[in-house]
């Protein structure tokens, strides 16, 4: 008994070289956003290539805010990378990655922006929907008002967020799937993994919109829906 106490004891020593990784913390999504993410799901909505605006507008946004915040609050921009959208794209795997070197998010912001609704348009949109659900519904309310970050359910099964604010020292990771009730939040620590400021989103497809992750049509939409972002967006395909 004594041991093996002991050696259990040295190899837990040892094994402090790789911690056991930080534990995954399940949140339930507030009421309504469970509504928007069943109405996004099971929409017939034809026209979900506006997730990408929508995910653009994000990232430009927290560049937006990291430049202005930079102006009185310069030791924010301490890590010297330069203020640019990433989109990268696996059509082997279907997977489509967007980076941005913007503000990113804290714990607390990932709890409060992506498990609630604080939009005042997201809100409109589940009225209007309640609305003309009562007259028989309309889908493309989906297109009208924009559905913000939740978009990326119109076409991906499973979303995760990789965000690194520089008001923390710590990088976080928000993972939820389409048709759950619940996300989840855990701490990044492998070295690896680390962005130095900003969000990864990376958005694994579903079947039939795996046509998304080619970098022709990526670019497409870019010109189509984003061309007025003020940050260079960059667009590659990983290598097969
Ligand atoms: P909106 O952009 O209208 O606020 P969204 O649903 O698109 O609504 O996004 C919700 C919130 O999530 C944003 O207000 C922002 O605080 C946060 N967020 C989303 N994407 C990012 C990102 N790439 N970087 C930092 N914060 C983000
Ligand atoms: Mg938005």
């Amino acid at each position: 008994g004594f041991f093996l106490g002991n050696r259990y004891e040295s190899t837990a020593a040892f094994d402090a070289s790789s911690p056991p990784p930080p534990p995954l913390e399940k949140y339930e999504y507030q009421a309504e956003v469970s509504r928007l993410m069943d109405l996004i799901v099971n929409s017939l909505y034809s026209n979900k290539e506006v997730f990408l605006r929508e995910l653009i507008s994000n990232a430009s946004d927290a560049l937006d805010k990291l430049r202005y915040l930079g102006v009185t609050e310069p030791e924010l921009l301490k890590d010297a990378v330069d203020l640019d959208i990433r989109i990268q794209t696996d059509k082997d795997n279907g997977i489509i990655t967007i980076t941005d070197s913007g503000i990113g998010m804290t714990q607390q912001d990932l709890v409060d922006c992506l498990g609630t609704i604080a939009q005042s348009g997201t809100a409109k949109f589940l009225k209007a929907m309640k609305d003309s659900k009562d007259a028989g519904g309309d889908s493309n309310l989906i297109g009208q008002f924009g559905v913000g970050f939740y978009s990326a359910f119109l076409v991906s099964d499973r979303v995760v967020v990789e965000t690194k604010s520089p008001k923390s020292d710590k990088q976080y990771v928000w993972e939820g799937e389409a048709n759950a009730s619940s996300y989840t939040i855990r701490e990044e620590t492998n070295p690896e993994k680390l962005l130095p400021r900003g969000t990864r989103l990376t958005l694994y497809l579903k079947h039939d919109d795996k046509g998304f992750a080619h970098p022709e049509r990526i670019q497409k939409l870019v010109k189509n829906y984003s061309q007025f972002v003020s940050f260079p967006i960059y667009t590659w395909q990983e290598k097969g």
